[in-house]
Parts: C-alpha cells; sequence; structure tokens
C-alpha cells in the first residue's frame, strides 16, 4: 500500500471497485531485478499487467518484453520498444500469428516440440526471415510455488536436444533452453534443478555441433501477500549460483521474465462490502460478500492459491474467522472458504476494503460483464 495510491482514491473517489498501480513502485522492482541480476535481461510478462502506462515506464527503462500474442507484440511496440527487445514466448502459437510476427520483426520464439519448431520454419522462410532464434522450453516440478503451472507448457528435457537439433537442421537458430518454476515461487533453490537439466542439454548439444547461448530463466519471483518472501537480491544470489554451479566458466547468456514479481505490488484494489450474513442464527461463522471476486479480477483465489492482505478502516481491532465471497450469482464465486479469513468483528456493510498485492493477474483475468458487473476499472498512477 503506497501514499499515493491512498491519495488517489481519497482525492479521486473512482466508484465501484477498482485497481489502482503505482509506477513508482514498478520502477524500483524493476531496479531492484536490474541490480540482483545485472548480467540478466529483463523481458517483463506482459500478461501479468499489460496496462499501456506499464509498458511505456518499462520500455523507458530498458526492458525488453515476454509476449503471448499479437495483441501484446502490437502493445509492446506502440511504446516505441523495437522488436529485438520481444520475445515471442508462448509454445502454443497459430502458424498465421508466427508469421506476423516474423513480419514485425520478430526473431525470438519459445517452442517445446517439433510441430511447432516446422511453423516457425515454413514462416521463417516464407517471409525471407534469416536467423529466427528458437529456445526451447522444458518441464518444471513446480514444487514450492503458490501457483504451479501445470505440464501445459515444455516437454521433458530428454527430448530437448531433439528438438533443437530439429530447429537446427531446419534453418533456424537453436538458442537456448527455457524454464518457469512455478509462479510465486517461494523456493530460492527451485532453479536449481532446472538449471541442470539446461546445462546437461547444452552439453549434448555441444556434442552434435550445435552451440546454444541463452538460458531463460522465466518467472516466478514473488509478490509479498500474507506471509514474507525473500528480497529480490536473494533470488539473484541464488540464481547466480546455480548458473556458476552447473556451467562453470561457460556462463551462458540469461534472461528473466519477471511478471508477478514487476507489478503485483505495484498494485491495490479499492473494493466495498456488499453484504454481511449468517447461514443460521447460531452460527459463529460470518459470510462477507464483497463487489469484486472470481470474476471481477480475483481470479488467482481459485482453490484459495494466493490469499491477499485486506484492509479496513477497523484493522486493529478484534477479529474473527469470515467466509469471503464476490457478488455474483455464481456459487464459484467464492474466495475464501476451506480456510476462513480473519476480517474484523466491527466490519459494516458498505465499509471500503483494501486488497494489496493485486497489480498482477487482475484486470485481464476480470470478465467482461458477466452477472452485468463491468469489468475492472485500472488507474496507473
Ligand atoms: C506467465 C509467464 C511468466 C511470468 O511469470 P510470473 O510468475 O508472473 O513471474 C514468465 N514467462 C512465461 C513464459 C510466462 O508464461
Amino acid at each position: 500500500m503506497t501514499a499515493r495510491i491512498l491519495d488517489f482514491l481519497a482525492s479521486r473517489r473512482p466508484e465501484g471497485p477498482c485497481l489502482v498501480v503505482d509506477l513508482d513502485v514498478v520502477r524500483d522492482n524493476f531496479n531492484a531485478f536490474r541490480h540482483a541480476l545485472p548480467d540478466t535481461r529483463i523481458y517483463y510478462a506482459v500478461k501479468a499487467n499489460p496496462a499501456p502506462e506499464v509498458l511505456q515506464l518499462l520500455a523507458d527503462l530498458g526492458s525488453s518484453f515476454d509476449c503471448a500474442s499479437i495483441p501484446e507484440i502490437e502493445m509492446v511496440l506502440a511504446t516505441g520498444a523495437t522488436a529485438d527487445r520481444i520475445s515471442f514466448g508462448n509454445t502454443i502459437k497459430k502458424e498465421r500469428d508466427v508469421a506476423r510476427a516474423l513480419e514485425l520483426g520478430v526473431n525470438l520464439f519459445a517452442v517445446d516440440c517439433e510441430a511447432e519448431v516446422d511453423k516457425i520454419a515454413r514462416q521463417a522462410e516464407a517471409t525471407g526471415t534469416v536467423g529466427a532464434r528458437v529456445f526451447c522450453r522444458i518441464l518444471c516440478d513446480g514444487a514450492g510455488a503458490e501457483w504451479p503451472l501445470s505440464r501445459k507448457f515444455g516437454c521433458e528435457p530428454s527430448m530437448a536436444a531433439e528438438v533443437l537439433e530439429h530447429a537446427h537442421r531446419a534453418g533456424l537458430t537453436a538458442y537456448g533452453i527455457s524454464f518457469h518454476v512455478g509462479s510465486q515461487q517461494a523456493n530460492l533453490d527451485a532453479w536449481d534443478g532446472a538449471l541442470s537439466s539446461a546445462s546437461a542439454i547444452f552439453g549434448e548439444l555441444a556434442e552434435r555441433g550445435i552451440q546454444l547461448k541463452m538460458v531463460n530463466l522465466g518467472g516466478g519471483f514473488p509478490t509479498r501477500y500474507l506471509k514474507d518472501v525473500p528480497a529480490t537480491e536473494a533470488y539473484g544470489r541464488s540464481i547466480d549460483e546455480a548458473v556458476r554451479r552447473h556451467f562453470g566458466n561457460h556462463v551462458p547468456e540469461t534472461i528473466i521474465e519477471p511478471g508477478r514479481g514487476m507489478v503485483g505490488g505495484a498494485g491495490m484494489i479499492k473494493a466495498e462490502v456488499v453484504l454481511i450474513s449468517k447461514k443460521h442464527r447460531d452460527d459463529e461463522q460470518r459470510w462477507v460478500y464483497l463487489d469484486i471476486g472470481k470474476f471481477g479480477g480475483l481470479a488467482e483465489t481459485m482453490e484459495e492459491a494466493i490469499r491477499y492482505p485486506i484492509r479496513t478502516r477497523h484493522d486493529g481491532s478484534a477479529t474473527a474467522p469470515c467466509v469471503l465471497a464476490g457478488p455474483t450469482c455464481d456459487s464459484a464465486d467464492v474466495l475464501y472458504e476451506k480456510t476462513p479469513y480473519e476480517l474484523p468483528i466491527s466490519l459494516e456493510i458498505g465499509d471500503e476494503v483494501l486488497i494489496e498485492g493485486t497489480g498482477a493477474y487482475t484486470t485481464t483475468y476480470s470478465a467482461v460483464a458477466f452477472n452485468g458487473f463491468s469489468p475492472l476499472k485500472s488507474y496507473v498512477i
């Protein structure tokens, strides 16, 4: 929570639930990453928060960008950043989108199988692109992450060498390896195992005469929610040590793709208590309904994975556990029930609540008018 956000809310009094993002925090986070990993290029994961002001600031600070689609690529280009600062990091791309990206000058692509390599090879040839680079994403178990990524992206490390050799034979530049250790990763050692696999793949390809150059260390850097998380510097130190442990004197080019860690802590949602009730006169537990829920931007409360800090004007007074729910007529729209949420007993209908750490993965997860509720409004200050 920052004074600038509180001042904005106090003076502008925006109506309805909204997210306010403080660009000063984004700038501090960018500088912290740059300081923690000085030899690593930063590719901001655009999907975490694609607000034009956020992209513009990061472009001005010298960031590069990890994009998942053509619209994301176009949003980045609109800042004036050139296409050589963009990675098309989605492993699942339509071939016509690959063609469009190449036409726009994008030259770095993620793959995790030979069929995806073939799309890029065909389109590189069709567009006359020389030296398009591909990196192969490998699976990572995601242990220690609060928002683990499934097996949807990446191949077994044992398959990566074949995929990259296939790319090399198809006339592409087999550029490197990527992985993602799972989002909101609290374990500083999570990068170690994947770096060990990456190093083995580098060795295997070197034996086949192909020199890989880059390791993409992905995202996973946390936002502080209810629990403390290690500082960015600690991640930097641990990753740097792991890179040296596994690559020795042949340290490759490295990149990171922070999303949550760049913008999560920069945002705060203002919402309102719509109803407080009980299911039975004798129940101890209250149900607290807000004017924002899973469909209004808090999708990451799915399975109660992300627990946001919530502030009210009654903070400091006695609390009791509540079930916290959103306003829509869908029974899935419950935020915290398995582990109830402690809220002040004096909380009242109509009270404002401030939900911290909501700068990442909120606005773009909000439905367009499900149940007639507007998409989450966003102010970037
Ligand atoms: C979503 C995503 C990221 C960002 O992950 P965070 O955990 O938010 O930092 C990075 N890289 C890729 C390929 C992604 O899909």
